[in-house]
This record gives structure tokens, sequence and C-alpha cells, in this order.
């Protein structure tokens, strides 16, 4: 389509949520955070008791999740049949339930037309995995943003003690570790750059730093 798209695919950590909600606020186009719906996705797996490993039921609740994205006051609220979840779902364990579900492959497919949908005039940010590798393979814009572990365990820490979460770093180490490994291997859509993205990496540059190098590829 002729809609612009500016994907942001990363680990976890490496500043892409913030520099995604940064980029579509300056550029005042619509934001599809898609890691949000994989953790809202484990969520109401958990709330009906559907296994985490059960891939055909996943897939079934996949098509027929009842998510709102609500932006609040420059907030993201996201909302499960009319629960607000978002505090739920930033936790680092609702995280790993997230990546766990996302290896599937038919819970994938499910998503992917919902996805999609975010794509609406003026433009989209996106910011997730696969967005500039099979979602939105098309992009005029791509970006991928890394750093890391340490770092990206470090800001994760930050983030979720703004949070009131409280964490341990050395765990957190551990399981962004996990997380990556298990994001990067998987068969299906696995964590990588896009052929034509632009590659970034945060550990020494700041989130101002990134932001300049972006704006300027969109010009
Ligand atoms: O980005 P975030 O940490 O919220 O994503 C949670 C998990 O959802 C990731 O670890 C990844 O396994 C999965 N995910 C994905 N594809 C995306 C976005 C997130 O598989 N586009």
């Amino acid at each position: 389509s002729d809609i612009p798209v500016l994907t942001i695919d990363g680990p976890s950590g490496s500043g892409k949520g913030t520099l995604a909600q940064q980029m579509a606020e300056k550029l005042g186009w619509h934001y599809l955070d898609s890691g949000a719906i994989y953790r809202v996705l484990a969520q109401a797996a958990l709330k009906h008791q559907i296994d985490l490993t059960d891939e055909t039921a996943l897939a079934v609740i996949a098509g027929q999740l009842d998510v709102q994205f609500v932006l609040k006051d420059g907030q993201l609220q996201v909302v499960l049949e009319g629960e607000d979840v978002s505090l739920l779902i930033r936790s680092e364990q609702a995280g790993n339930a997230a990546s766990k579900v996302a290896a599937f492959p038919a819970v994938r497919s499910a998503l992917l037309q919902r996805q999609r949908d975010f794509c609406q005039s003026p433009g989209l940010v996106t910011d997730g995995r696969d967005m500039g590798t099979v979602v939105f393979p098309d992009a005029p814009y791509k970006v991928f943003l890394t750093a890391s572990a340490e770092v990206r365990a470090e800001r994760r820490y930050k983030q979720l003690k703004e949070k009131g979460i409280d964490s341990n770093l050395s765990d957190l180490v551990a399981e962004i570790s996990e997380r990556d490994e298990r994001d990067t291997q998987r068969e299906v859509a696995p964590l990588r750059p896009a052929d034509d993205a632009v590659i970034l990496d945060s550990t020494q540059l700041g989130i101002k730093a990134v932001l300049e190098k972006v704006s300027a590829l969109i010009g």
C-alpha cells in the first residue's frame, strides 16, 4: 500500500519500545506494539486455563482475542476482555510466557492480519521481532536496534523499578539471554534483521542519538 511504515525490530530491552513510541509521536503516525499482542495472548491463555504448550487451543483464542489498545495521556493502555492488563503484561514472567506462545506458527499466522490492520493513514510505526521480515516486508523504513544483554538487563531493571515492580539484576540478565535464545533460534519468524534494515547498536548510543539517526532516515 502507499501508507508509509517504519518497522523497529530488536531484542528485549534494546530501547525499541521507547524509540517506536517517540517516532510515532514525532511523525504523527499510528503505533503498533506487537509484543503486547503476544503478551496479552499469554495472559488470556492463563485466564482461560489454556496450556501454554497447546498450539491448537492457543491459535483458537488468538483468532478471537478481544484486546483493545487505548492511548491515554501518552500511555498505551492494554485492555483484555474489558480488563486493564497494562501493568500485568509487563512482568518478566509475562514476557517469557509471551515468547513461548509466540514460537508457534499457528499462533503467529492467527495474529498476522490483526497486526497488518494497524497500517492506516497517515503512517505506522511498529515495534517487534519480525516487523521488517514477515509482517511488513515492504516497509520503506526498517531499523534493527540492538544492545548488549547486560545493558538491556540494566535498562529493564530501571524500567520495572519505575513501574513499582521489584526485580533482581542477575536474574534479569539470565531471563533476557534465555528469551533472546528462544526468539532467535525458533523456526518461524526468528528475531533477525531484514536484509534491508539499518542496524543500530544502542549499547553506547543514547536514545537521543538513536532518535536523530532514525529521524534522518525518514527525512
Ligand atoms: O517486545 P516484547 O518484549 O513485548 O515481546 C514479548 C515476546 O513476544 C518476545 O520475547 C517475543 O517472543 C514475542 N514477540 C514476537 N514477535 C513480535 C513481538 C514479540 O515473537 N513481533
